[in-house]
Parts: structure tokens; C-alpha cells; sequence
């Protein structure tokens, strides 16, 4: 197009190009972490219609499942097709805070364990030797005793076994639920059977159910609520995400581990948000939470909470905050947060 067909003279569209310049910094600052933004945005494309938002946290108790539930509730009413899943499989709340019960169970068989056939054992002993943790205890003349929660399964013990007595079996180590909430999203948790292992598993399962039942209905976003931490089940959690959320605090601890939340979801190159969720526990350590991760991470807050006597009550009533004091601070900075994500996704 040549300058005299355009309605904007050229200092008109400098300006103007000036000014989506500002917005596209404004919002890479607010979502992005530069390493990852780019390629985090091309997979979004690509994954289609169905967009993956995974909340987590580098530690426990700073409120990730509490801003989880409001911001399921609120993209929902704004007219977005949610489907919400708790991949926190080793202490699942989410569907508490939803006042959802969940029913349909299914169970998870991602374990194995050795198995011993005492008719063909003999009692040499080999197994117990060949365990290099211990989950054999020798049965002194008799078949040796198997300690279930310390077998690995990894079928040392079948290897060096003479007799064939030993197989390694699948074992169940959880279950994932179904709930419809009162809001009219579906829920879907896993849990982890107690003393169990293997919970990246069984988080790949309940995600890839909750992923199958919002195709099934048609939804639009997945939101997860991932577990706390940078393990095995987190990083579970975050794969195939388009999009995180990293719940935080001002606090020393949370400081710690945000910075080691952010070097996961950096390294799977996975755009990123931040919230700081009570930030008015101590402004001044918010700020220098802030700076910090601004000069490491290129980043900013893009929404701080306030601390509101309304969310431990709500918790108390197993109603999401914003259902409960809609119009409390907390709430509003809540309905600031979904309004952001929902320009995003
Ligand atoms: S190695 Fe086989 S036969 Fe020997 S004690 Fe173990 S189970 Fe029994
Ligand atoms: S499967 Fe491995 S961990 Fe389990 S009892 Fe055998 S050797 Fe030990």
C-alpha cells in the first residue's frame, strides 16, 4: 500500500506501530517467559481448539487449588467450555473445594511388584540377596516375605530365581473419579492408593481422562491442578501444557521454590504467569519477589491476590470464593486473573 492510499500520515503510523509495540511487550511481560514464548505459542496453535492450562506451585499451601476453583468457575460463566482436572494425585482437593463428590471410580495399574509362588519356591535364598533394597526378608528355611511397599518391581529378584517363583505383576496404586460440579463443569481426580509409588503415572491418567472427556463434550480449556513441588509428578503435570500458572506467596520458601518451578517450565518451554497469591503477608518481600524474578526471568506478576478473611471461610463451605463473596477483594482480583487468561487463550 503506498503512503497516500492510507488514511494515517507517517508520523500517524509510527505512532501506531509504537503503540502495538508497548501492548506486545506489556503482554510478554505479564505471561511470558521469553525462552519458551515463542515455540509455547506455536504448540498452543497446534494442539487445535482444546487449550491446557496447568496451575502449580513450587510448594505446598500458598493456595494454588483455592485460585484453581475460582477461575473454573468464572471462565465458565464467562462462556468458556471447562473441563477441570486435580493432578495433585498425592493430596487431590480440588473436587472438596468444588463441592463435587466424586463416583465412577476407576483404578490405576501403573505399579509392579514381585510376586512369590510359594509352592515352587525352595527357599535358597538367591531372591533375598539379589534385592538391593531390602523388600526380601529371608524366611530362614521357609519362602522369604515379601515387604509390598518397598518392591520397586524392577524383577531382579525373577532373574536370579531358579525356580520360576517369581513374577512381577501389575498392581493397582490408584484410581481416578468423575464428578459433574454444581457450576456445570466436570471434575475429574486421581488419587494415589496410600504407601504407593509411581504417581507421575498415574497424574499421566487421570490427565489423559480429563483430556478424553473434554474432547468427548466439546470443551474448550482443560484446567489442571497440578501438584505442588518439582518432581516426577509435577513435571507429569506440566507436559503437553500450553499454558502455566505459577502460584506463589511472599515469603522466603516460596521465593526458593518458584525459582525452581520456573526453571522446569522454562526447560519444557512452557509460557508462563505468575500470581502472588497474599500479597499483602509482607508487601515489601512482594516487591523484592517481584524484582527478583523480573531481573532472572524476564517476567512479572501478572495479578497479585490480597489476603481475605472470605477464602478460608469459603474453603470451610466447599464453595470457591467467588461464589461465595463475589464481590470480596480477593474475589475481584480473581475475576481480574480470568479476564487476563481469557484474552489469552
Ligand atoms: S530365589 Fe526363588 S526359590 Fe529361591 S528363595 Fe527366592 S523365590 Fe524361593
Ligand atoms: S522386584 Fe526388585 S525391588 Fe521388588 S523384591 Fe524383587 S528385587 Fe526387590
Amino acid at each position: 500500500m503506498h503512503a497516500e492510499d492510507s488514511c494515517f500520515d507517517a508520523s500517524q503510523w509510527k505512532q501506531l506501530l509504537a503503540t502495538f509495540e508497548g501492548i506486545r511487550k506489556t503482554y510478554e511481560y505479564l505471561f511470558l517467559i521469553p525462552q519458551g514464548a515463542e515455540r509455547g505459542m506455536k504448540r498452543a496453535v497446534r494442539n487445535g481448539f482444546l487449550r491446557e492450562i496447568v496451575v502449580v506451585s513450587g510448594k505446598g499451601g500458598v493456595g494454588k487449588s483455592s485460585v484453581t476453583a475460582s477461575l473454573a468457575v468464572l471462565l465458565s460463566r464467562a462462556g468458556l467450555k471447562v473441563a477441570t482436572v486435580d493432578s495433585d494425585v498425592d493430596a487431590p482437593n480440588l473436587s472438596i473445594i468444588l463441592g463435587a463428590d466424586l463416583s465412577d471410580f476407576k483404578d490405576v495399574q501403573a505399579s509392579e511388584k514381585a510376586s512369590i509362588d510359594s509352592t515352587k519356591c525352595d527357599a535358597c535364598g538367591s531372591c533375598v540377596s539379589a534385592c538391593k533394597i531390602d523388600a526380601l526378608i529371608d524366611g530362614k528355611g521357609e519362602p522369604p516375605t515379601l515387604v509390598r511397599f518397598l518392591c520397586e518391581g524392577c524383577g531382579a529378584c525373577a532373574l536370579v530365581c531358579a525356580k520360576s517363583a517369581i513374577t512381577i505383576q501389575r498392581v493397582r496404586n490408584g484410581r481416578i473419579g468423575i464428578a459433574k460440579t454444581i457450576y456445570g463443569f466436570p471434575i475429574v481426580s486421581g488419587e494415589l492408593e496410600m504407601g504407593e509409588s509411581s504417581s507421575g503415572h498415574i497424574v499421566t491418567a487421570v490427565k489423559a481422562r480429563g483430556r478424553a472427556l473434554a474432547e468427548d463434550i466439546g470443551c474448550e480449556l482443560v484446567l489442571v491442578d497440578g501438584p505442588p513441588g518439582i518432581g516426577c509428578p509435577v513435571i507429569a503435570s506440566v507436559a503437553g501444557a500450553d499454558y502455566a500458572l505459577a502460584v506463589t506467596e511472599p515469603t522466603p520458601a516460596a521465593m526458593n521454590s518458584l525459582d525452581r518451578m520456573l526453571t522446569v517450565l522454562s526447560h519444557f518451554n512452557i509460557p508462563t504467569s505468575i500470581v502472588m497469591n497474599r500479597f499483602d503477608l509482607n508487601r515489601e518481600y512482594a516487591d523484592k519477589v517481584e524484582d527478583h524474578i523480573r531481573a532472572k526471568w524476564a517476567v512479572g506478576v501478572a495479578q497479585r491476590i490480597p489476603s481475605d478473611e472470605n477464602v478460608p471461610i469459603s474453603l470451610s463451605k466447599r464453595t470457591p470464593v467467588v461464589e461465595y463473596a463475589p464481590d470480596c477483594e480477593a474475589s475481584r482480583s480473581l475475576l481480574a486473573l480470568s479476564d487476563l487468561i481469557k484474552d489469552m487463550i
